[in-house]
């Protein structure tokens, strides 16, 4: 499937990023840079085992975003130091190529990359019965291919999904999305125009069937009703992206269950 979003950025976002029209991020019809509403998410697609020497692994497109989760694991944690005796330990890289931005970005780590690659374990680790696997490591390698806000919460989707095809068992998936405010007006699932010039970006990931949240930031300034609004529009968001994501799992391992049948 060709999605739509994956064209280059637009005139009106070229011009907004280079701030020669400022006020135009969403227009007097409501409509988006990208032509979303306000409450739309971005055309999206997943897919499940795409990496056959991984243990587990996963590939999204979100707008322009395009991220590749491949997992190992559970397996003897190293260094040793790391391992827990009680439990199984995450080890999650969240890394951007360079070529997944417009001007080439070091392939070394970065203070971002560092941070997010935290923040999304921590989002992953409620979900998965880490007790069951004492002394092991699950490492979750996340790639970001391409860019365009909201990569966080995209990489959270991705991982969440690598590690069920993993086999690894999980509590209840994780999915993630993200609301902010642009031009004076709340939004969901912000792309890197929005994100950059907005007034406000607020990640979520959540647990749907366990109704919990797991990673909760917020970027710039909202009021607390604003605040109340946001989440509520991401928890939305997240609740149609975990449709597709049971979609992605169905649709591999419901034809291999046929498979076997035949
Ligand atoms: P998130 O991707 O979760 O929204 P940020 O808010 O930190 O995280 O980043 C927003 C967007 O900024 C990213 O999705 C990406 O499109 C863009 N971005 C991040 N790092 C760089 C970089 N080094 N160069 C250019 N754009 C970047």
């Amino acid at each position: 499937m060709q999605l739509k979003a994956n064209k280059k950025k637009t005139k009106r976002e070229r011009e907004t990023m280079t701030n020669k029209k400022t006020e135009t991020l969403i227009d007097k019809k409501g409509i988006r840079l990208d032509g979303r509403k306000v409450d739309e998410l971005r055309p999206v697609k997943m897919e499940v085992g795409v990496l056959p020497n991984a243990d587990g692994s996963a590939y999204l497109e979100q707008g322009r975003n395009k991220i590749l989760v491949g997992v190992y694991g559970p397996k003897e944690a190293h260094p040793r130091h790391i391992a827990r005796q009680d439990r199984a330990v995450i080890q999650c890289r969240y890394h951007m190529a360079p070529f997944s931005v417009d001007e080439r970005k070091s392939p070394a780590p970065s203070r971002r990359d560092v941070e997010l690659s935290k923040v999304i374990r921590e989002a992953l680790e409620p979900a998965v019965f880490l007790e069951y696997y004492p002394r092991t490591s699950i490492q979750v390698y996340i790639e970001i291919l391409q860019a365009d806000g909201g990569t966080r919460c995209a990489g959270i989707n991705t991982a969440a999904l690598a590690l069920a095809d993993a086999g690894i068992p999980m509590r209840d998936l994780v999915v993630a999305c993200a609301a902010g405010k642009v031009d004076g007006k709340l939004v969901v699932d912000l792309m890197d125009t929005e994100d950059k010039v907005g007034e406000a970006d607020v990640p979520v990931a959540f647990m749907p069937n366990l109704n919990a949240i797991t990673l909760l930031q917020m970027d710039g300034k909202l009021s607390p009703e604003e605040f109340e609004t946001a989440i509520n529009m991401a928890l939305d968001g997240c609740k149609q992206l975990y449709a597709v994501q049971k979609e992605a799992l169905k649709s591999k391992y419901v034809s291999v269950e046929e498979d076997k049948e035949e």
